[in-house]
């Protein structure tokens, strides 16, 4: 689960981080006041959206020379107007993909003077099995860029769970960013509140770019992407309370709804399948044939009608979607539940794509039964591989 930069600011500020003073406005008739809240002389008016990369993006329809979704700004007014702009307008950048999301939130900040912008990242570190930090000198910019190009200019080491963070891991990030004189004091503190922040509150990623050295020589927090483990949620109410569901996929919003394992792809072919291994199988085979998987879904194995009818409405809201597979093997799970669930979700929704239906196992005579007798127009498919196979050219004619 992910939340916003001012939430995740608000929430390393309660840990002790050096954050700016800032305001979120919802409504352009806000700007102003919460704006003249803070002393200037500079006035930061920020994008709030789950995408990195506010400050190179673009937003539709944008105006010759109109900046991205971070604007510095030099009196209230004008911090009043850019806010205004940038209310309810879709935000393009390189981690939103091509549609982009709509900018519903602003914040404003009051503006600092940058000496050098650093990066520094922790990370659940799936190799190790460890919390990692990584830090580079080159903040402010893609860090992938920095990975690819100069790998030697990122530091990265894993802290060992036993004995928790040690203030020689901070000073090791201190040298390696170049800070000196009391900075490093700083940095080892700022790196035990983030690691303390991180594990308390079941953190995924926390990533500050820029840190920086302000032109009074001291360290800030000027950007903040956190991530939380969404199967650790539960422990955190506070955290759950940070939840924006407009952020969020629509359709992996009403997946977590129904309590279904479904993650969002690309592709063009839907699939609903029971059990990951087998679903995962299914996502290798079509690709196999030659398409791409439009979303792993695995209906598991205690699914009711109407969970299956649910998900079968997720897949066919999918504009993508050219075609469905159906692939039940049924062990738990019994093809009668699977065949009547498709069948109430296309005799409520209908069905524009061609279907392909594999049923296995429990009850699959059943199954196959009450496919036939709804009159579905269903091309039946005997195994995984003419299921796949079935599928694609349907899709592909
Ligand atoms: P991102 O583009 O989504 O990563 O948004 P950031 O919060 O990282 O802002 C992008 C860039 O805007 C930063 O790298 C800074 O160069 C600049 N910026 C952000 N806040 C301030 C500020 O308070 N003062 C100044 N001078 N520049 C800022
Ligand atoms: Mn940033």
């Amino acid at each position: 689960m992910n939340i916003h930069e001012y939430q995740a600011k608000a929430l390393l500020r309660q840990y002790g981080a050096p954050v700016s003073d800032g305001r979120v406005v919802m409504r352009a008739e806000e700007a102003k006041t919460a704006a003249g809240e803070m002393d200037g002389p500079l006035w930061v008016v920020k994008a709030q959206i789950h995408a990195g990369g506010r400050g190179k993006g673009k937003f539709k329809e944008a105006d010759a020379g109109e900046k991205g979704g971070v604007r510095l700004t030099k009196s209230v007014e004008e911090a009043a107007e850019e806010a205004k702009r940038m209310l309810g307008r879709t935000l393009v950048t390189h981690q939103t993909g091509p549609a982009g999301k709509q900018v519903n939130r602003i914040y404003i900040e009051d503006g600092s003077g940058i000496e050098r912008e650093m990066y520094l990242a922790l990370l659940v570190d799936r190799q190790t099995s460890r919390i990692s930090f990584v830090c580079s000198t080159e903040g402010g910019m893609d860090i992938e860029e920095v990975a690819a190009h100069t790998p030697e200019k990122i530091l990265s080491f894993s802290v060992d769970p036993a004995t928790g963070y040690q203030s020689f891991h901070g000073r090791r990030v201190a040298f390696s960013l170049g800070l000196t004189g009391k900075q490093v004091k700083e940095c080892v503190s700022l790196m035990g509140l983030l690691y303390k922040a991180f594990t308390e509150k079941d953190m995924e990623m926390l990533e500050i770019n820029p840190l920086i050295v302000t032109d009074e020589g001291s360290l800030k927090v000027l950007d903040a992407k956190v991530g939380f483990d969404g199967n650790a949620v539960y422990r955190h109410a506070d955290i759950a309370a940070l939840r924006d569901e407009t952020e969020e996929d629509p359709k992996e919003l009403a997946a977590s709804k129904y309590d279904l394992n479904y993650i969002a792809l690309d592709g063009q072919i839907g699939c609903m399948v029971n059990g990951a291994g087998l679903a995962m199988a299914t996502m290798d085979i079509i690709k196999l044939y030659g398409s791409e998987p439009a979303n792993f879904l695995d209906v598991g194995g205690s699914a009711t009608r109407e969970k299956v009818t649910e998900a079968f409405k997720i897949i066919t809201s999918d504009p993508n979607v050219k075609g469905i597979l159906v692939n039940i093997f049924g062990g738990i799970m019994r093809c009668d539940i699977i065949a009547e669930g498709v069948v109430a979700a296309v005799k409520e929704v209908g069905l524009q794509v061609p279907l392909v239906v594999r049923l296995e196992g429990t009850n699959v005579e059943k199954g196959k039964e009450i496919i036939n007798a709804s009159g579905l127009n269903v091309i039946a498919a005997d195994n995984l591989s003419d299921a796949a196979e079935k599928i694609v050219k349907a899709v592909k004619g």
